[in-house]
């Protein structure tokens, strides 16, 4: 389980947990991996998901510690990035590596041991891998990328009983997301324009999670769960365009 150590990866490192799963909680951040609950069943790893040697690192960690790998949940992500016409060689590279090359680089090196234990592979993607936004290009090229390869590994490896799904969240109230969802500007008119009207919780990703890593999703394979409190299956209306209706047809 990669980026445990905060945000969405903590809440299902410690869900997993929770279930009875051993888990490898690995994060390139110290203080992070400090607070989680170490003991014989969860252990931590101080990694670096872009560096060379760390799939191979993590993978025989992970088979020393607990005997095999059953679960793989690909989640250190990085947003934030700039604008499409702003974006240099070295920016495209950052976002490259950490949300996309890692996670595929990762999930090969761990697939031997997915092999043997008819595992799971759960791809924390973006709703922004779905659908067009602003000033988001390469991550949402990235995010897209973990979509795409989620799909196809879904399709190469269910005969060889491996499951790969995915997770699209939406705004999700993180330390990645705090200083946007702390202006009342962002909540305006970002959170406001949503169905629900509010950011997730990084436990309402966990479930989900927790869902599709389970024997109960046995027969699901290559889907992407979009838990984004229904931002993306919505067009935004807007108070002022619902006053407009209603004065343009005031018998309904
Ligand atoms: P977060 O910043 O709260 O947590 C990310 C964790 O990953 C941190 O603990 C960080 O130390 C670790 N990490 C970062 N770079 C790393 C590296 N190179 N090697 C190892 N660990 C590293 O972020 P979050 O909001 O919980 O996001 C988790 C995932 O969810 C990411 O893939 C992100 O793109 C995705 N996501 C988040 C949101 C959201 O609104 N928060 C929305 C859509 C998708």
């Amino acid at each position: 389980m990669t980026g445990a150590g905060s945000g969405i990866g903590k809440a299902i490192a410690l869900r997993l947990a929770d279930e009875g799963a051993r888990v490898l909680a690995v994060d390139i951040d110290p203080e992070a991996l400090a607070g989680l609950p170490v003991s014989d069943v969860f252990q931590t790893e101080l990694a670096d998901v872009n560096a060379i040697d760390t799939p191979a690192r993590i993978v025989q960690r992970c088979v020393d510690a607990f005997g095999s790998i059953r679960v793989l949940v690909n989640n250190a992500g990085l947003g934030n990035c700039p604008a499409f016409h702003e974006t240099s060689d070295a920016d495209y590279d950052k976002w490259i590596d950490i949300n996309l090359r890692s996670n595929f680089r990762i999930t090969r090196e761990a697939f031997p041991e997915l092999l043997k234990s008819r595992g799971v592979v759960l791809n924390i993607a973006s709703s922004l891998g779905l659908v067009g936004y602003r000033r988001q290009a390469v991550y949402s090229m990235a995010k897209a990328g973990v979509i795409g390869l989620t799909r196809n590994l879904a399709a190469d490896y269910a005969d060889r009983g491996i499951r790969v799904n995915a997770i699209a969240p939406g705004i999700i109230a993180t330390p990645q997301t705090a200083t946007r969802l702390g202006t009342a500007r962002f909540h305006a008119s970002i959170v406001g324009t949503m169905p629900m009207g509010r950011p997730g919780q990084p436990e309402e990703v966990a479930g989900p999670a927790a869902f599709l890593c389970s024997d109960d999703a046995g027969f699901v394979t290559g889907q992407v769960l979009t838990v984004d409190g229904g931002q993306t299956t919505s067009a935004y209306v807007s108070d002022a365009m619902v006053a407009c209706w209603v004065d343009a047809h005031p018998e309904s």
